[in-house]
């Protein structure tokens, strides 16, 4: 058996097999929409393998994380200590070990035909055409060689060329320092890797803070990388496919529209240009595909987000227990807050403080330690049982918000926030939660009748 925390992507896929959460599909399916269908049908069950999609060499692979106790799976914790762990990782990271060789580069294919040489599936819809959606955009800060870890959403736009969505962070930092010299930024986009290195590039680190020495903290080693064969970016040894490419200066074409995490698309506009000049991968690499919207793009945006709002908050309020954004919310959107309270009103500044943690959170319900914050069910009783609309709501207009929000203008976005915690001053008998005695303790086995079906006849008749 397999086990954790899995420093390679091929042992965890093992190990989904060996639990009977991987699904091989019959060879030959379609990269358009149909590994997308049967991913997205599995999303919540079972990692997909299909071998040769329209007659490639190469698999591709989706739902590699599809519930977040996979993910504690992954790093070998319980699913309540996730958090806790990702963000120490997140706070001590391990530097990386530069080796010379790698099986990242058992192949390298100096002419480049994108959609030849990979299985580049097509996801939902009304998207453009094929996207490489699960790759981790390394860039380099020409200046100081520090790295950056990213996804973005990347369009197969021609043979060598890829289109790609920046949004105003880390990735577009470096590229404007290469682009004030006049250059291109160095690039690397690494396709099919660990689970846990997966993880880590999307911690919420700050800027030259490289992700993959997160990776390194989450594995508990440092990671071992490479240097690219054609500029200067270095990557995992174990990555399946690395493409080495230039983010190009000012150049901009067509992207999208292209199905995203809020369940609505992004909008065809101009957009950032790579020009890939390498591709090398191991012998016989693994493609992986994100499903756009899915329960993994989802997910992967949840764990590392929770973990960092949950550091923030707890600095300015110790009461804090425990965070969760609903898959509801899509993972962004909605957060539900646990505290232990103790001073009328600190739920309100909870929910302020929270809507200072990320922009993209726009929803804010404060629950007490009794509430089961990853039962939507249990949240909404709180809210219906608990808070009062004209007392415990709170109404903020015009704050920045998520530009992939629909109902914004143009991403200024009013938030919203629910104090659903029981007043101090209430009675212990108001808020009492029903509940029967022996309920948990019930032994169903031991309880049946040895001879149930003679006894129906016997009561009821035939
Ligand atoms: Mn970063």
């Amino acid at each position: 058996m397999s086990t954790a925390p899995f420093h390679d992507l091929r042992p965890w896929l093992r190990h989904l097999a060996e639990t009977d959460r991987l699904t091989i599909t019959k060879p030959g399916v379609k990269l358009k929409h149909e590994v997308a269908a049967i991913a997205k049908r599995l999303q919540h069950d079972s990692a997909v393998l299909c071998p040769s999609p329209d007659g490639h060499d190469i698999p591709v692979m989706a739902n590699l994380l599809c519930h977040r106790s996979w993910f504690a799976e992954a790093l070998g914790v319980s699913e309540s200590d996730l958090l806790e762990r990702y963000r120490t990782a997140a706070e001590n990271p391990i530097a990386c070990n530069e080796v010379s060789e790698a099986p990242a580069q058992e192949v390298v294919h100096e002419e480049v035909d994108i959609n030849r040489l990979l299985p580049v599936p097509t996801h939902n819809e009304l998207d453009s055409g094929p996207y490489i959606t699960a790759a981790l955009l390394i860039s380099r800060n020409p200046r100081t060689g520090e790295q950056n870890v990213a996804i973005h959403r990347c369009q197969v736009s021609g043979p060598n060329r890829i289109g790609l969505l920046l949004l105003p962070r880390h990735t577009l930092a470096f590229h404007r320092v290469a682009e004030e010299a006049g250059d291109a930024l160095d690039v690397a986009l690494v396709i099919g890797i660990d689970p846990l290195t997966l993880l880590s590039s999307q911690a919420i680190a700050p800027l030259g803070q490289d992700e993959l020495e997160i990776a390194g903290a989450l594995h508990g080693r440092s990671l071992d990388v490479v240097k690219c064969r054609s500029n200067e970016v270095r990557v995992p040894a174990n990555s399946e496919i690395v493409l080495e490419g230039r983010l190009l200066p000012k150049t901009f074409e067509p992207e999208g529209p292209f199905g995203e995490f809020p369940q609505y698309y992004g909008a065809r506009s101009n957009q950032h240009v790579i020009e890939v000049d390498v591709v090398t991968h191991r012998r016989n690499p693994i493609f992986h595909t994100i499903l756009g919207g899915g329960m993994e793009h989802l997910l992967l945006g949840a764990v590392p987000r929770e973990a960092t709002v949950l550091s923030l908050l707890k600095r300015s309020f110790p009461n804090v227990r425990d965070v969760h954004l609903t898959q509801g919310g899509v993972c962004r959107y909605d957060l539900v807050v646990k505290i232990e309270k103790r001073s009328e009103g600190e739920a309100k500044n909870v929910i302020l403080g929270a809507f200072g943690a990320h922009y993209d959170i726009k929803h804010v319900t404060v629950v007490d330690t009794d509430v089961d914050i990853h039962n939507p069910n249990d949240v909404k009783w709180a809210v219906s049982t608990r808070f009062q609309a004209d007392r415990d709501l709170v109404v903020v207009s015009g704050a920045q918000g998520s530009k992939l929000d629909p109902s914004t203008d143009k991403g200024v976005s009013a938030k919203m926030g629910l104090d659903a915690t029981i007043p101090l001053e209430a009675d212990e008998f108001t808020f009492k939660r029903i509940r029967v005695p022996g309920e948990d303790e019930v032994d169903l086995d031991a309880l049946a009748h040895p001879d149930s079906a003679s006894l129906v006849t016997q009561m009821l008749g035939d």
